[in-house]
C-alpha cells in the first residue's frame, strides 16, 4: 500500500476530518439549489486551503498536498471540490509564467478569498482542437484590445481574472496565441449565461463575452506568442488534480455501494454475499487503487521537474476519470431502484463523476497526448 510521507499524512487528516465536519453535511442540498457555497469558499480559505493551491510553484510536495486536498473534498462534495480546483486552473499559469508582481498581487488575492481565478481557453468552435481558436487580440497603444467568445469557463466571478487565450497572429498555433490576465470586471467583459449542467451543481460555469476588453501590456502572461504552450503546461499540471477529483468521487461511490451491499438483503443475504455483486466491488476496489497510484505519481513528478511528466499526467486524469465513472455507475445498480432516487448520493456521483472524463481534455484527448508520445518517444512504461 503507497502510504505518504508524515507531514501529508496530517493534512489528509486535517482536510478529511474538515471535509466531513464543514461539506459533507450540506453536499446534498448545494447540489439541489445550484447556488454557490460562498460561506464554505470562505471556510477554505480560513483553514489556510487556499493557499495550497495559490504558492508559488516550489516544493517536491507541493502538488501531491494540492492532490490530497481536492481528493478529500471532492469525496464529500465535487461541486465544493472546483473551488480549490478551478482556483488552482486559474493561479497555474500565472505560477509558472507570471511575473514576480502578478505573482504576489493575484495568488495572495486568492489565497486570501479576494480574487477568484479562472482560465478562459474554450470558446463555442474551439474545444479539444484549440488550434481553431478564434477570439482574437490586437495592440492598440500601451493596450491591447480582445475580443471574441468564451465557453464552458468555471469560476467566472467577480472581484477575479480569467486567464484568456487570444490569437495574435501567426499560422502556427504553437506561436499564434497570447495569454492575457483579464479582471472579470473589466468594461466589455460581458457574461452571457451559466449553463444548466448535468452535475457539479453549486459550482457554475459561464459563456462569455469579450466586447473590445483592454489589457495593458502589463497584462500579459510571458510575451506575445507564448499563449499555446502556456495553455499546454498548465493543463500537465492541472489534469492531475481534475485525476485527483476524480479518485475522490470514486471512493465516495464506491464507500456508498459498499455500505448498502453489506446491510441490503435479499434471498436470505447481504448482497455483498452474491458473487455477482462482490465481484463488482472487488473490481471498484482494484481500480480504485490502480488509480490512487497513478494520482500520487503524477502529482509526485510534478514536483520534482516543471510540467512533470506529461504521459503520466494524462494517464492519471484518464484512468481515475474512467474508474470514477466505472464505479459510480456499478455503485448505482448495486442500490438498485434506490440508486435512481435523488433522495440517495450515489446519483450524485454518477452525474459529478460524468464531467471528469471531459474537461481538461477528453479522454479520447488524453489517449491521443500517450499514443503520440509512445510513436516518437523510447516508451517507459
Ligand atoms: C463543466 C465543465 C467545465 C469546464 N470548465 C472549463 C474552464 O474552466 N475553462 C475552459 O477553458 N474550458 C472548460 N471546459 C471546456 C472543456 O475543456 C471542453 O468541453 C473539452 O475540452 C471538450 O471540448 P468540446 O466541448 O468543444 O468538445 P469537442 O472538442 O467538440 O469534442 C466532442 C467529442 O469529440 C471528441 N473528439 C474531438 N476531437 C477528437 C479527435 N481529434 N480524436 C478523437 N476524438 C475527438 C471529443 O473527445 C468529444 O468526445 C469545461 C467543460 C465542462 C463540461
Amino acid at each position: 500500500m503507497f502510504s505518504l510521507p508524515p507531514e501529508l499524512q496530517d493534512f489528509q487528516a486535517r482536510v478529511r476530518a474538515f471535509a466531513q465536519q464543514h461539506i459533507a453535511p450540506s453536499a446534498s442540498a448545494i447540489d439541489d439549489s445550484a447556488q454557490y457555497p460562498d460561506a464554505i469558499h470562505q471556510r477554505l480559505v480560513g483553514e489556510g486551503f487556499m493557499r495550497t493551491i495559490a504558492t508559488p510553484a516550489t516544493g517536491s510536495l507541493r502538488f501531491l498536498r494540492r492532490a490530497i486536498l481536492i481528493e478529500e473534498v471532492a469525496y464529500a462534495s465535487a461541486a465544493v471540490s472546483m473551488i480549490p480546483m478551478v482556483n488552482e486552473l486559474g493561479c497555474t499559469p500565472v505560477q509558472l509564467f507570471g511575473s514576480p508582481g502578478q505573482q504576489s498581487e493575484l495568488l495572495s488575492g486568492v489565497a486570501n478569498g479576494s480574487l477568484f481565478a479562472s482560465y478562459g481557453l474554450t470558446e463555442p468552435q474551439a474545444g479539444s482542437d484549440v488550434a481553431a481558436l478564434a477570439c482574437a487580440a490586437a495592440p492598440d497603444g500601451p493596450d491591447w484590445v480582445i475580443t471574441g467568445n468564451k465557453s464552458w469557463i468555471c469560476n467566472v466571478r467577480k472581484p477575479g481574472f480569467c486567464v484568456v487565450f487570444a490569437r495574435t497572429g501567426g499560422d502556427d498555433t504553437r506561436d499564434a496565441l497570447t495569454a492575457f490576465v483579464v479582471p472579470t470586471d473589466s468594461a466589455g467583459f460581458e457574461v452571457i449565461n451559466a449553463e444548466p449542467t448535468l452535475g457539479l451543481r453549486g459550482s457554475p460555469t459561464y459563456n462569455f463575452r469579450l466586447n473590445g476588453v483592454r489589457v495593458p501590456a502589463s497584462g500579459i502572461l510571458g510575451k506575445p506568442g507564448d499563449g499555446f504552450r502556456i495553455a499546454m503546461m498548465t493543463l500537465n499540471h492541472t489534469r492531475p488534480a481534475v485525476a485527483a477529483q476524480a479518485l475522490g468521487i470514486a471512493r465516495a461511490a464506491h464507500d456508498a455501494a459498499l455500505d448498502h451491499a453489506r446491510t441490503r438483503r435479499s434471498f436470505g443475504q447481504a448482497l455483498i454475499e452474491h458473487q455477482a455483486v462482490g465481484f463488482m466491488l472487488a473490481d471498484m476496489h482494484m481500480r480504485i487503487r490502480a488509480a490512487r497510484h497513478l494520482v500520487y505519481e503524477a502529482n509526485l513528478l510534478l514536483g520534482e521537474k516543471t510540467g512533470g511528466d506529461p504521459v503520466a499526467s494524462s494517464t492519471a486524469k484518464c484512468f481515475a476519470s474512467d474508474t470514477a465513472m466505472q464505479v459510480a455507475t456499478d455503485a448505482v445498480q448495486i442500490f438498485g431502484g434506490d440508486g435512481y432516487s435523488r433522495n440517495h448520493p450515489v446519483e450524485r456521483f454518477f452525474r459529478d463523476a460524468k464531467v471528469t472524463q471531459i474537461y481538461e481534455g477528453t479522454n479520447q484527448i488524453q489517449r491521443m497526448v500517450i499514443a503520440r508520445r509512445l510513436a516518437t518517444a523510447v516508451a517507459q512504461t
